[in-house]
């Protein structure tokens, strides 16, 4: 029997509603639109994507959003001081810097910029440092995302052994940090481990983020397995996951496609979070 499909498109749908309901009556209360910042450095395709992706997102949650396309010359200095100026402007709820950024800058000196109040991808090492202790109130998008889909399929967490395959401060860590609040066994698999194999099938949840396309075979994977895929893998043949998603579908209960899975939560997510950017806002100013 085939695994059941984990279906970001249908639970980011579901997502946004709340969201949209939400932001509505967050404006009925005062007054405010939430509003999203973006800014794009340079003309890579895929990131010119995302972000109309991010604009539609905005539009769909009744969010307004505001574009800065920066030329790939942006210094350092200049993108620093659009987002100070961003950061003082209190119409802007979210600030999103779009990654990858031109090489001659220092992502994570950027990230360091954004108010913690605004960092609405929570790559803020204060925001990091939340999700360590456990009281985070913006959460990195992708990360939540997954965890939103296991929820919306009510599949359960507590007491589980969960295996993540990748380390990366985008998605690894934080989804293993995020598995471990939620009392999941956790285990950390990276480049360097020894027989990954043997780790992986031991996962009753196995969360893959590598880059590579195709990397986990079926027989890497536990009988009835909750298989979650984070890898986009751009190929002459097409976009693939990191799991060999035919056969590991045989193998597991559910497991989430690629594309229509993960990659469509993490926008949901990324609107979640600018709305609970504009309530801590709100709060704040409520208090001074
Ligand atoms: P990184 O390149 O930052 O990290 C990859 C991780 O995989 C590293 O920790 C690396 O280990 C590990 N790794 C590499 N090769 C192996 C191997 N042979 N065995 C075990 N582990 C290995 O990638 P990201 O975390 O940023 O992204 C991972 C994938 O997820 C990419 O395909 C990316 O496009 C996709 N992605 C999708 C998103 C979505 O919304 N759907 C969002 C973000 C990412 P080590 O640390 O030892 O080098």
């Amino acid at each position: 029997m085939g695994a059941q499909i984990l279906d970001g498109k249908e639970v980011a749908k579901k997502v946004r509603a709340q969201v949209r309901r939400e932001a509505k009556i967050f404006t009925e209360q005062t007054g405010q639109t939430p509003c999203l910042a973006v800014i794009i450095v340079g003309e890579d395709p895929a990131s010119q994507i995302y972000v109309k992706n991010k604009k539609l997102a905005c539009e769909k949650c009744g969010f307004l959003s505001r574009e800065y396309a920066l030329p790939e010359t942006t210094t350092q200095q200049e993108l620093i001081d659009l987002i100070r100026t961003l950061n003082s402007d209190a119409q802007v709820n979210g600030i999103l810097v779009q990654q990858p950024l031109p090489k001659h800058m220092n992502v994570s000196q950027i990230n360091e910029v954004i108010d913690p109040d605004k960092d609405v991808d929570a790559f803020h090492p204060v925001n990091t440092g939340k999700i360590m202790i456990g009281n985070a109130q913006l959460l990195p998008c992708t990360p939540a995302g997954i965890l939103e889909m296991l929820d919306a399929y009510e599949i359960p967490i507590e007491g589980r052994e969960c295996v993540v395959v990748g380390r990366s401060n985008l998605v690894g860590k934080p989804v293993a940090m995020l598995m471990l609040s939620r009392n999941a066994t956790v285990t950390l698999c990276h480049s360097r481990t020894r027989d990954l194999a043997e780790i992986t099938r031991r996962a009753d949840i196995l969360i893959v983020a590598i880059g590579r396309a195709r990397m986990i075979t079926a027989d890497m994977i536990k009988p009835g397995a909750v298989v979650v895929d984070v890898g986009v893998n751009r190929t002459e043949a097409g976009i693939f996951g990191d799991v060999d998603f035919v056969p590991a579908s045989e193998k597991a209960s559910y497991i989430t496609p690629v594309p229509g899975g993960v990659g469509r939560m993490t926008i949901a997510m990324l609107m979640r979070n600018t709305l609970a950017a504009a309530k801590i806002q709100a709060q704040k100013n409520k208090k001074e």
